[in-house]
């Protein structure tokens, strides 16, 4: 991630870039760019049982290892595979997920922090989820003020796919992914997801009140609460308008953009994804497979080489909601 509001956000600006084109639809790349994150909610609603063997376990974690991997191994298969409107939109909205993660997940790690080993063991997991859950509620009013006629959905519906939909794609990327994702998987994680989310909606004020008295506010549940009624300091620690300087979490480089800087530097690079996309298209992926290794840069959706390892970090300890 960053979490659901700031993909579909930035879905909105592609589709501004894409205007007409006959492949596309425009709700499976809004869902699409979510990219794999629904699975890591898949199989996580405590009141919905579902089946837990090894394989399925496995299939859950898909998200997990395409966000580790080098982005050919997810984009490769994908367009090779993507022929008709269905498969192309989920293709093009995976690949704009991957593009705004790698361009603002070093940011983020760098601000929210990670373990001696550079993952997210437990607390870092929450304070990353934290960390860009106030960056949703963050963006969602910066986009208000910039579009106020816009009809901003919920975060659950954000991603709000028919059964029919859901359950063809999902069955489309196990046929693409033979044994890394199952017929169903992809199908329950946008609907885990979005059940989660859902639940979790508290515009009332009532469930951080509630969570803050039985110290949930410090768990995984307590920082998936939204909106957060998120306070001015802790805007500028997520946006860095100052420009203050935070280490590359991998090079340990001083870098000083602001958020809104990285974003810009991204959405600036959606004409070229677009032509490539296009070209890919109508060539195949090996025709332009050395331009999409210039473009990836060698970095996985967490904005790192592959083998690279994050050891450099300034967290920011955020204040709303505790
Ligand atoms: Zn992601």
């Amino acid at each position: 991630m960053p979490a659901c509001m700031s993909h579909w956000i930035f879905a909105q600006q592609a589709l501004r870039v894409l205007e007409y084109r006959d492949w596309a639809r425009a709700d499976i790349i809004i869902a699409g760019s979510q990219g794999t994150d629904p699975f890591f909610f898949c199989g996580k609603r405590p009141w919905i049982p579902r089946p837990t063997s090894a394989q399925i376990v496995h299939e859950r974690h898909f998200a997990t290892r395409m966000h580790e991997r080098h982005p050919s191994a997810l984009f490769a298969p994908l367009l090779d595979n993507a022929r008709d409107q269905e498969t192309l939109s989920l293709a093009f909205g995976f690949l704009l997920h991957w593009h705004l993660d790698r361009h603002i997940h070093p940011y983020v790690f760098s601000r929210s922090g990670f373990d001696a080993s550079g993952g997210l063991s437990p607390p870092w997991n929450i304070e990353h989820t934290r960390f860009e859950f106030a960056l949703d509620t963050v963006l969602v009013r910066e986009y208000r003020q910039k579009f106020p006629a816009a009809r901003i959905p919920r975060p659950w519906a954000c991603f709000a796919l028919s059964r029919n939909t859901r359950t063809a794609l999902s069955a489309w990327l196990a046929s693409v992914f033979p044994g890394e994702t199952g017929k169903t998987t992809y199908r329950e994680g946008l609907e885990d997801y979005a059940g989660i989310l859902q639940v979790l909606d508290d515009r009332s004020g009532i469930k951080y009140t509630l969570a803050g008295k039985t110290g949930l506010m410090n768990s995984y549940i307590g920082v998936l609460i939204h909106p957060l009624d998120v306070r001015a300091e802790d805007t500028e620690a997520l946006l860095n308008r100052t420009r203050k300087e935070w280490p590359d979490p991998v090079t340990g480089a001083e870098r000083s953009e602001g958020l809104l800087d990285i974003w810009n530097a991204a959405e600036k690079e959606l004409p070229r994804l677009v032509d490539l996309f296009e070209r890919t298209r109508s060539g195949g992926y090996a025709s332009c497979a050395g331009e999409w290794d210039a473009f990836y840069r060698n970095q996985n959706h967490d904005g790192c080489p592959p083998d690279g390892k994050m050891s450099f970090m300034r967290p920011v300890r955020l204040q709303s909601g505790i």
